[in-house]
């Protein structure tokens, strides 16, 4: 009874406010008017509401991916040793250093397939950097050309202006006795303002970078070592290793590092190596 009282109390109303107009329509007409500009004030105001919790939520969103982006996007330098022919400029070993060294000797050549070590070595920096840059890195490669010869500062000033995290260094490995072979890892020697405050952390990336590659490679493991004769080291402010992959001069790691699946293998390795490492 109650709801049907109710029910009737706005005909009562309307039917009252009629008789004190001129006119029941005129009234009937601006009361939807303003019930209906009524009713789109709220809808707009509660599409203003959604738009604004839209836009709140797009910048809470937007500022998590930045700080993940910070958080996530490592920056690493490849550099691909050698190039297609020697540059025998010299340039100072380490700042401050009287000493001066060649800027590229002209790296390791095969044994059985006389593929020169640039190829191998910008085969593989190629294949890796594509592995990080889907694993989310930012990388940067100090060349993507045989025929762009460095010199060892240039190549350690590219990974002090990227600030990178890690600069890779790839090679090729060489001795007078065939039946070595293996990989190594070289990172510099504390010797300068430069290097003491980059060796330790070069050498714990070296480490765990050599380990897991040499376990994912199955090969032998011949150890990180320090070096203080290298300018590319000495001129770095940021952590920065070389790998010896392999031995071109042994005919089976020759001929596998000239297989494009080895070469793939490889890249994945030290993918995997520099994961561990930063993480
Ligand atoms: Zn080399």
């Amino acid at each position: 009874m109650i709801k049907v009282r109710y029910f009737l109390l706005p005909f009562i109303v309307l039917f009252l406010s009629a008789c004190t107009s001129s006119s029941i329509g005129k009234n009937v007409s601006e009361n939807k008017v303003a019930k209906t500009s009524g009713l789109s004030k709220q809808i707009n105001s509660t599409i203003n509401n959604i738009e604004g919790l839209t836009e709140a939520n797009n910048k809470i969103q937007d500022s998590s991916k930045d700080s993940n982006n910070k958080v996530s996007r490592k920056v690493i330098v490849i550099d691909p040793g050698h190039a297609d022919k020697a540059n025998l400029q010299k340039e100072q070993l380490a700042p401050g250093s009287t000493e001066m060294k060649i800027k590229d000797g002209g790296g390791a050549e095969g044994i059985v397939t006389k593929t020169p070590e640039y190829i191998v070595n910008m085969a593989i920096s190629m294949k890796l950097r594509d592995i990080l840059q889907k694993r989310e890195y930012t990388v940067i490669m100090t060349k993507t050309s045989n025929s762009v010869s460095l010199g060892n500062i240039e190549r350690a000033e590219i990974g002090n202006k990227a600030k990178a995290d890690l600069v890779i260094r790839i090679h090729a490995d060489s001795s007078d006795d065939t039946k070595v072979t293996g990989a190594s890892m070289l990172v510099p020697a504390p010797i300068n303002s430069n290097t003491s405050e980059i060796y330790s952390i070069s050498k714990k990336y070296g480490t765990e970078i050599l380990n897991i590659y040499c376990n994912e490679m199955k090969l032998e493991n011949r150890g990180v070592v320090e070096h203080s004769d290298m300018t590319g080291f000495n001129w770095s402010k940021v952590p920065v290793v070389l790998i010896e992959v392999g031995f071109l001069s042994n005919p089976s790691e020759d001929k596998l590092l000239s297989n494009i699946s080895y070469e793939n293998k490889i890249a994945n390795a030290l993918a995997d190596g520099i994961y561990n490492a930063l993480n």
